[in-house]
């Protein structure tokens, strides 16, 4: 029976951590990181997550500030938006909530965030420095999940990791961050010929692909750790992984199970960077 790591407690864990150091900021300096969220339209699930964000960042004492466009907004409104964003000083931390609106053309709105501010990570320049193994801002569910990894894990050097996903926002990413911590990488996607041989390959797996149960217990290398990023709805309203929980569980050395895996780091990270955008830009 594997250890099923809990997210939800990390990720408190790590938010108490955030916030004791946001109250030093504030009492030594006088000074309050700032994240602002930009919502556009009013997709409901969005909604949720902007919410939670806010919520959260607040809690810590951060402060936190959403700004809700309309739906209609145009894509040079949106842009003159992050402009001013980009202006003000008391701005840490920019995220853009995706999905757009489909008249807005994605890239080049992540393209007009200031890569110091970009707390998502998903800016170019930020990918660029991800990529060439330098310091930067880094999407937050690729670090939250490599959290969770080193926290079952003393050492990950030369150890086999499988990447089963090669998404801008965590795959890739992802594959990145295993191979700064030496790990042998391979990264698996939609075309690779035999999902199954390569994932019995990985000591550390994760699943990043966006199928219900797509990976089965018996393609899991016994005592591996197994990080399950889907986030899957079932017909019956109910969330799942990627990963069949009940057969993977048995093989496994150590598994995060959905919900409360990955999810609650996600937006621990998102926390985290803009911490780490606040000292990088003011000290
Ligand atoms: P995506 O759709 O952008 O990418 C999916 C990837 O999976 C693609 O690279 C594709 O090549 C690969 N793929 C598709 N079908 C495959 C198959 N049959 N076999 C092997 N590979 C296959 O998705 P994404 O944005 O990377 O998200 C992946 C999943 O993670 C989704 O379920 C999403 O909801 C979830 N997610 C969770 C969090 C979180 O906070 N936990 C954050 C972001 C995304």
């Amino acid at each position: 029976q594997a250890l099923i790591i809990d997210g939800k407690a990390a990720a408190a864990s790590l938010r108490a951590e955030i916030g004791l150091e946001v109250a030093a900021i504030k009492a030594r300096r006088g000074l309050v990181p700032g994240l602002h969220v930009v919502l556009v339209g009013d997709d409901p699930a969005s909604r949720v997550y902007v919410a939670s964000k806010e919520k959260l960042a607040a809690e810590i004492g951060m402060s936190s500030v959403a700004h809700r466009l309309p739906a209609e907004t145009s894509e040079a409104e949106l842009l003159a938006k992050l402009a001013e964003l980009n202006a003000d000083d008391s701005v840490d931390g920019i995220l853009v909530q995706l999905p757009l609106p489909k008249h807005i053309d994605t890239g080049r709105v992540i393209d007009a965030i200031d890569p110091a501010k970009d707390v998502d990570g998903l800016h170019p320049i930020n990918a660029g420095r991800l990529a060439g193994g330098k310091p930067g801002l880094v999407p937050c569910t690729p670090l939250g999940s490599m959290l969770l990894v080193k926290s079952v894990l003393p050492s990950l050097s030369g150890l086999e990791a499988v990447v089963v996903g090669r998404s801008e926002l965590v795959g890739r990413p992802v594959a990145q961050l295993l191979l700064q911590a030496d790990c042998t990488v391979t990264i698996a996607h939609s075309r690779t010929r035999d999902l199954a041989a390569t994932c019995r390959r990985a000591d550390i797996l994760i699943a990043a692909v966006g199928r219900p149960g797509l990976v089965k217990g018996d393609w899991i290398k016994p005592g591996a750790t197994v990080i399950d990023v889907g986030i899957n709805r079932l017909p019956d309203g109910k969330l799942t992984g990627d990963v069949d929980f009940a057969e993977a569980v048995k093989v496994a050395g150590a598994i995060t199970p959905v919900p409360g895996g990955v999810g609650p780091m996600t937006i621990a990270c998102l926390l985290r960077n803009t911490l780490t955008a606040f000292h990088a830009r003011r000290g």
